[in-house]
This record gives structure tokens, sequence and C-alpha cells, in this order.
């Protein structure tokens, strides 16, 4: 019987559950919105119960912070989350013990980051950034994540103020950073500064330029920390073609020729893997690693 591997990608707004053979081709794939953690985690058992059998081992991408220390007392855990009912809560002891087969615990987005690898056979270190209503990064060297105590929290970095920001006092909207990336570059700035919906902002406003001000900041913060061979932007924003172009074209600016870096079209990209796949995938992977020790 083949093996296969499972891939939770558990977001603040929904489940992505999926079970995939050994090319990482999806055999089924769920999702449900996040309600309560009881609620969610049993479907998420009742989902991979199905496939008991012929499962491996199964990777989690989860939402954050979360306890990724294998040594801590509250690994798997959700931490300090302000989502209500999910703070504290044991992620993985709680999915893990209806099951007899290893789990593997890392950030959504480092989940991502080793999608993007994958699907990059010749790209050994890369930085993935997802821009939403949150953001957030992993960042791979040689095929390992960047993390020491714990998983990197590149979404809440300080940044230099944009001047339109700092003519109107605008720090962000993070409840814990005055002027960090997220608070001043995720969705919820858009409407902040705007009062409207960053869905609805027409292409030509100023305030594009703002947030890509920031992301194009983020990109030189990856570049200088960690010399990636690329960098990519995941989530709607950067859907965008002309947010992509804005970005490109003020991390040039910003890097002012300090650094060589490959041509900023293969260097600041959006994801490889498409429909948002690349968490999956990243999963797949690395459940299928984990089974392999
Ligand atoms: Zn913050």
């Amino acid at each position: 019987m083949s093996k296969l591997y499972g891939s939770v990608e558990a977001g603040g707004t929904k489940f992505v559950c999926a079970v995939g053979d050994d090319n990482f081709q999806i055999v089924e794939k769920v999702q449900f919105p996040t309600t309560t953690p009881y609620e969610t985690i049993e479907k998420t058992v009742d989902f991979f119960k199905k496939f008991e059998a012929d499962l491996a081992g199964i990777a989690i991408g989860s939402f954050g912070p979360i306890d990724i220390d294998p040594n801590s007392e509250t690994y798997g855990y959700i931490t300090s989350t302000p989502k209500p009912n999910w703070a504290n809560v044991d992620l993985v002891g709680l999915m893990s013990k209806d099951f007899k087969i290893p789990f593997y615990f890392t950030t959504d987005v480092n989940s991502s980051a080793y999608g993007e690898t994958v699907a990059r056979p010749k790209v050994k270190s890369l930085v993935y950034y997802t821009i939403g209503t949150g953001i957030g990064a992993g960042a791979i060297q040689n095929g390992e994540f960047i993390g020491g105590v714990g998983h990197t929290e590149a979404g809440h970095t300080y940044m230099a103020l944009h001047p339109s920001d700092a003519a109107n006092d605008f720090y962000g909207v993070c409840p814990f950073h005055r002027g960090c990336l997220e608070g001043l570059a995720a969705g919820p700035s858009l409407e902040a500064r705007t009062g409207i919906r960053g869905e609805l902002i027409e292409q030509n406003s100023d305030v594009w330029d703002i947030q890509a001000y920031y992301i194009a900041q983020a990109a030189i913060q990856a570049t200088m920390l960690y010399r990636p061979q690329v960098i990519v932007f995941g989530g709607g924003v950067m859907a965008q073609e002309h947010m992509l172009r804005r970005v490109r074209e003020k991390f040039t600016a910003l890097l002012n020729d300090y650094l060589p870096v490959p041509d900023v079209k293969d260097y600041i990209v959006t994801p490889a893997v498409a429909d948002n796949g690349s968490a999956t995938l990243g999963n797949f992977a690395l459940a299928k690693k984990i089974t392999k020790k």
C-alpha cells in the first residue's frame, strides 16, 4: 500500500486539510471555517481518520504565535494569539492523540516557504512572506528553517515610516507594536488610512505606494539578513500585478545598488505553486521528511 502524507494548514479564518500521495499529488482536500478549537480539531481528526491505514505522517502549519520547541512543556501549543478561544490551545496534542504516526509542527508561513523550495529544486535559500489580513514570513537556508528559541516573526519588525504616515502621525494598527510591518502594511492598515476596504480601493490610489514602500523595506531586510536566492510574496494583495511592480521599483531604489542581487523580476516574485497551494505542498514534503528519519 502506498504511503500517504497529511497536511493541515491551520489558519485564523479557515482550516485546509489535505492528504497527498508519494508524489505530493492531492488525493483529497477539504476546508472549513475556524470556529471553536474543539469543533475545528474534531473535524480535522475526522478527515484524517478515513486515511489512517495509509497515512505515514502529518505536518501542521499553523497561525500563531506557536511553540515549536520540542523540549518545551507547551510544545505544539498556539500561544499568545489574540484570536478568541485559541490562546494556549494544545493543537498538536489534541490532534495527535488519536493517531500513532509522527506529527510535524511549524508556522503556516514556514510551510509555504518549504513548499516554494520544493517547487524550485535549484533554490536552497528562500524567504516567503504572506501579505494579507496579517503579515508573516518563513525563511529557509539549505533546506532548514531559520529560527532559534522559536520561529521567526518577520511581520513584526519595525519599519522606517513613510513621509505620508509620519505627517499623519500614523504608526499602524498592530496592538503590540508602534510602527511594525504588519501594523503598517497588512490589509487592515489600508482601511485605517482610507476608510475604504482594501479590495475596494482604486488601483491609482496613493495608498498602494505607501503599502509597497513597507513591503519593499521587508524585502530589503530579508536581503540584508539572509541573502536569499529568491523572495516570494504570497497573499491576495501581491497577486495584483501593479503591486508587484511597485514593490520591485521601490526595492531597487532602496537597495541603491549596495549589493548584487538577481534580476529583480527573478528575485521578488509571487508563488510558484498555484492556488495558494504552497503550504499544502510544503506540509506533504515535511511529513515525508519526518517519516524518513
Ligand atoms: Zn506588530
